[in-house]
């Protein structure tokens, strides 16, 4: 019996097709017994893998957001073994807005594994921690670098030390089929959305699909193509997994983004200039951009260098910066069997 204050309108273990949704108790200055709707698709048949679709989690990646509707409309029980749970959008209050973040200023991806007497994201984060995960074995969480950073479009996982898991979430992240994988770590803060997943053992799949504020035909293709992949990878999603090879492109890049100074902050705040493009190698110490002072026109840059070298893999996309910011992501080029 779960203590969330959250409804749903569906029967989380039934089979068929059903759309619904959550209802996070809220009260604002225009209703005071309200709540913030955020809608749910589960379709479910016979017995297999379980697997939750999440996009959405953050309102300016609209990527993951598209390609889970998609899915959700047009998915079919006779195309699953087991079950699909979707929830398109996780913060439809920050979409709407199109900003990262909630209009409280919450930050749902780092309000896990919530608590039930918390405000609305915690409320939010603890259903899913305590009603969907422990249903799920495969959890997908789509992002992408939103207005603020354009990342170099990979599927991407952190490094678990359990090695079945590790192997479940390499195969997983693989089979997304982009040109570039990537392992992270968590440089600003806890409370993720895939820690809390992983935490609790599951095949945790997660993307940076771009971003910079725009999004491309490619891009949306990208994000359903390696969706459906991965769910005829884990056997929920009928049909037989397309694996690079079979594209005729070779094995994609594994990047290594897992030094605290891979993450490079401006050192002060002013208008940045990037001196570097996506997938570019620098050297450690090489300039890879600069920041002017719009009050001191006199001043020259303050150039910002990379601390270690490797491939350029995420660029700041505002150009407006404070000191801070991160402005630029290297990560080292890794071999597959450094992940065995
Ligand atoms: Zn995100």
């Amino acid at each position: 019996m779960t203590d969330s204050p959250i409804r749903c309108t569906i029967d989380l273990d039934a089979p068929g097709k059903q759309i619904g949704r959550l209802q996070v108790p809220r009260s604002s200055n225009t209703s005071g017994w309200s709540s913030l709707f955020v809608p749910i698709v589960s379709v479910a048949r016979g017995e297999g893998p379980s697997a939750l679709v999440i996009g959405g989690v953050h309102g300016d990646e609209p990527e993951g957001q598209v390609a889970a509707l998609n899915l959700a409309r047009d998915l079919r029980p006779d195309q699953v073994t087991g079950r699909v749970t979707v929830i398109p959008c996780l913060s439809p209050d920050a979409s709407r807005a199109y900003t990262r973040l909630w209009p409280s200023g919450a930050n749902l991806n780092r309000s896990f594994p919530g608590r039930p007497d918390g405000p609305a994201d915690e409320q939010l984060a603890h259903f899913l921690s305590t009603e969907l995960f422990p249903r799920a074995d495969v959890v997908v969480d789509i992002h992408s670098g939103g207005r603020t950073a354009l990342c170099l479009p990979w599927s991407e996982m952190h490094w678990v030390e359990d090695a079945d898991q590790r192997r479940r979430m390499v195969e997983g992240m693989l089979a997304w089929n982009t040109d570039w994988c990537c392992v992270y770590i968590d440089v600003a803060g806890t409370g993720l959305l895939v820690g809390e997943a992983e935490r609790q053992g599951k095949t945790v799949i997660s993307t940076e699909l771009g971003g910079g504020g725009h999004v491309t035909a490619e891009i949306h293709r990208l994000a359903a193509s390696g969706l459906a992949n991965v769910l005829r990878h884990e056997g929920v999603l009928a049909g037989e997994p397309i694996t690079r090879a079979a594209l005729g492109k070779p094995d994609p890049t594994l990047l290594m983004a897992t030094d605290v100074d891979d993450y490079v902050l401006a050192p002060e705040t002013g208008l940045f200039e990037t001196l570097v493009s996506l997938g570019q190698h620098v050297d450690p110490g090489q300039p890879v951009g600069r920041i002017h002072f719009l009050e001191r026109p006199e001043r020259p840059p303050e150039v910002v260098g990379a601390s270690n070298g490797g491939i350029v893999c995420v660029i700041r996309a505002i150009a407006s910066t404070s000191q801070g910011d991160n402005v630029v992501v290297t990560a080292r080029v890794a071999e597959r069997s450094e992940l065995d």
